[in-house]
């Protein structure tokens, strides 16, 4: 990638946003709108809808409309894939706009949501585009004066709530398999990263995706997520974002009508290190790139670090020296390592976890502060913290920023109990040579994905979801059909 065509696209003016409505780009009606501070530099790059509840349930009602009279689920496979390739094909066309765009509005480092971002979600689009032929019903066994079939339908009208710290990659997983199967969407973009995301919306039209069949409304999730989460005509809600939020969608549901609630949560992800490990060094270099990229902002993030005793100096002061040459800086510089923290709240929310760590025995080994102030951007130095306990508030609270927990252990027992804690159960990772030990870990280690000598990675052919207060089913792989579609059963007498 050519440094020339991002710093073409750096400074470029942002037109507003608006909602897609029933194929329409529209303004809120009220006509508010909400600033799009970019954390770069702290300046205004555009407006976006501010959504009322009216909003809301209009773009519901568009969905519902577009499921009942099967504009989209009555078409043949092979049509609906190739709209969805269409879309992906688009996406990837306009890969460095969107990547450059969502940069511009999240701050993650470049080099990372070109990546992660428009190729990861047109790879997904791909994927489920393939996928949906290949669903079959089935018969069941039964005796033989009957035939009882096993029908599976789209569920109806989905409801997709993202957050911001990958808002194209994680968008897709949930749109892919969604679309795939039949369903109507709404989709509520987070308040600080819409922008790429809308964009992406835009796309599936143009790719020849009816209209209503997707609709997007920007907006505040306490106003028009609530709308959606209390919806008689919403029949799932899948949601990646904080356990407050989850606690609240499924409150939402409760209160309403029943709606099946997906709750892809947080984290505090043990990355474990036993000194026969193959390759420290390489060890350390993946523990940093596992915990600081995108400033820590990513759910699987390896944020506890928990190493064996005999070899804990010796690796932390690996990891440090790693984290020392991180390059923080300018987000759309291709040689950035570690982007820009999402918003100011999120920054002092980070620093205050550093005060805390400290108050309660841990040690700042390297970074603790800001950093870049000058810019007017939100930047922090990536952070390490030696002497954290496993009942410290850093061992047990998800941060979502760049600080590292670190914790000794001696035996494997005593590396499993505290890996699990934590309420959490998202990822984690054993380093060892011992096969034994590795597949033990993987085994007794809470967690919806476990990493054996590498951190993160792992790609839309295996499930992502936690357990635990991680939440509940999984984005990814063939097993993330099952959220959209229901199981009907026809039981004909012969
Ligand atoms: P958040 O819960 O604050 O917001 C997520 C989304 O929920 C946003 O779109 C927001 O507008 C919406 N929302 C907020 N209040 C709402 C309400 N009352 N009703 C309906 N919607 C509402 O989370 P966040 O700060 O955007 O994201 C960070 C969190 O997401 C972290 O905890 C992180 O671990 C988690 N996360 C999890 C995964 C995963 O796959 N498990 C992936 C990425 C992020």
């Amino acid at each position: 990638m050519d440094q020339a065509r991002i710093d073409a696209l750096r400074g470029q003016p942002v037109p507003p946003f608006g909602h897609l409505i029933d194929g329409k780009i529209v303004p809120a009606s009220d006509g508010a709108v909400m600033d799009v501070t970019s954390p770069l530099n702290g300046e205004v790059l555009t407006t976006s809808a501010r959504g009322t509840a009216l909003d809301m349930e209009t773009a519901i009602a568009s969905a519902r409309t577009a499921f009942e009279d099967r504009r989209w689920a009555g078409q043949s496979p092979a049509a609906r894939k190739k709209v969805l390739h269409k879309w992906a094909d688009l996406i990837e066309a306009h890969a460095l706009e969107l990547a450059v765009l969502g940069v511009r509005d999240n701050g993650t480092e470049i080099s990372m949501a070109l990546k992660a971002e428009p190729g990861s979600a047109a790879a997904t689009i791909r994927y489920y585009a393939e996928a949906l032929d290949k669903v079959y019903g089935e018969i069941a066994p039964t005796a033989g004066d009957v035939l009882g079939l096993i029908h599976k339908e789209p569920v109806g009208v989905v409801g997709a709530i993202i957050p911001w710290n990958f808002p194209l990659m994680i968008g897709a997983w949930k749109l892919g398999p969604a679309l795939a199967m039949g369903n109507s969407v709404v989709l509520k973009p987070a308040e600080t990263a819409s922008l790429s995301l809308m964009r992406m919306a835009e796309l599936a039209l143009e790719a020849g995706l009816p209209p209503g069949v997707l609709n997007a409304v920007t907006g505040e999730g306490a106003v028009v997520g609530e709308v959606m989460g209390l919806s008689m005509d919403v029949d799932v809600l899948v949601f990646t974002g904080s356990g407050g939020t989850g606690r609240r969608l499924l409150d939402y549901a409760a209160r309403s009508n029943l709606k099946r609630v997906y709750l892809e949560l947080g984290g505090k992800s043990p990355n474990v290190i036993f000194a026969d490990a193959p390759n420290l060094e390489e060890a350390a270099k993946v523990a940093a790139g596992g915990i600081f990229r995108n400033a820590g902002q990513v759910c699987v993030a390896g944020s506890r670090l928990l190493v064996q005793a005999s070899i804990h100096d010796e690796f932390v002061a690996m990891v440090a020296q790693v984290t020392e040459q991180m390059q923080v800086g300018d987000p759309l510089n291709l040689s950035t390592q570690i982007g820009a923290v999402n918003s100011e709240a999120q920054l002092a929310q980070n620093l205050a976890f550093v005060d805390t760590a400290q108050a309660e025995g841990g040690t700042v080994t390297t970074g603790g502060t800001r950093v870049l102030q000058e810019t007017g951007g939100s930047f922090m130095a990536p952070t390490i913290v030696t002497g954290v306990t496993p009942d410290a508030t850093l061992s047990q609270k998800e941060v979502f920023g760049p600080i590292l927990a670190v914790t000794p252990f001696e035996t494997d027992e005593d590396a499993v109990r505290i890996a699990n804690s934590t309420v959490y159960g998202l990822a984690g990772a054993v380093w060892t040579s011992n096969l034994g030990r590795a597949h033990r870990m993987v085994r007794d280690i809470r967690a919806g994905v476990m990493h054996v000598n590498t951190y993160g990675g792992a790609d839309g052919t295996v499930p992502l979801g936690g357990v635990g207060q991680s939440g509940n089913g999984s984005d990814k792989s063939l097993h993330a059909l099952d959220k959209y579609i229901n199981l009907k059963t026809a039981w004909i007498k012969l």
